[in-house]
């Protein structure tokens, strides 16, 4: 199979599994993964891994097993959970085999970037990206940081601005590496204000109730 072939048959492939757990957008977070898991049979771990290595598929004996780096933020630790979910339904064989690390790319890159292909598709669907593009009217060649952050808010998907600013590279709607130095998270901020657990009244708010617990 081409290169090509293999990376929509990924894309065919998460459809398939979209459909067979019922999974919508905006309701996909990391509790629905976890099910999903659950009936797999996949144990989660989650580790101390290092910096480079965001996660590792195990499977002995039969018995399937997801490590996971304990210092990923949300969004990157969902998209890592169902990257492993392309390797346990298509790489096991190897895997058997000893283990395979997320993020040594060298040693298999057809693979891993199957399972990014995957991910990204399960996570929000490329038909739904351009009909939410198309909806802001976003176009080609003339796309601002503004409604990268527009898209963002829009789109009720879980995903971060890479994953946002890697699809519009990858559509061509804006040069690649174009945005590489955008600070969009700032920028919405500066836009819509800060996120409610940012805001220096509820770290306040918290840090008493946290001290409060403690005693
Ligand atoms: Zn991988």
């Amino acid at each position: 199979m081409r290169r090509g072939e293999y990376y929509e048959a990924m894309k065919a492939l998460a459809a398939e599994k979209r459909a067979k757990y019922a999974v919508s957008t905006s309701q996909l977070g990391l509790r629905e993964v976890r099910t999903i898991y659950k009936a797999e049979g996949i144990t989660i771990d989650m580790w101390k891994l290092s910096p480079r290595i965001r996660a590792v598929y195990m499977c002995d004996d039969g018995d399937p097993s997801v490590l996971i780096s304990r210092a990923l933020p949300k969004e990157p630790r969902l998209f890592v959970m169902v990257h492993e979910l392309k390797h346990h339904y298509r790489d096991r064989a190897i895997i058997a085999r000893g283990g395979m690390k997320c993020g040594d790319y060298n040693a298999n890159q057809v693979i891993e970037i199957g399972a990014e292909v995957f991910a990204a598709e399960f996570i929000y669907p490329e038909q739904e990206f351009l009909d939410c593009v198309a909806q802001l009217g976003i176009e080609a060649g003339t796309c601002t940081p503004e409604q990268v952050v527009e898209l963002k808010r829009a789109c009720g998907a879980h995903i971060s601005y890479t994953f946002l600013r890697k699809r519009l590279e990858w559509f061509e709607f804006v040069e690649p590496g174009e945005f590489a130095k955008a600070q969009f998270q700032k920028l919405e901020e500066s836009i819509y204000g800060l996120p409610i657990y940012k805001q220096p009244w509820f770290q306040r708010y918290r840090a008493r109730k946290t001290h409060a617990k403690a005693k």
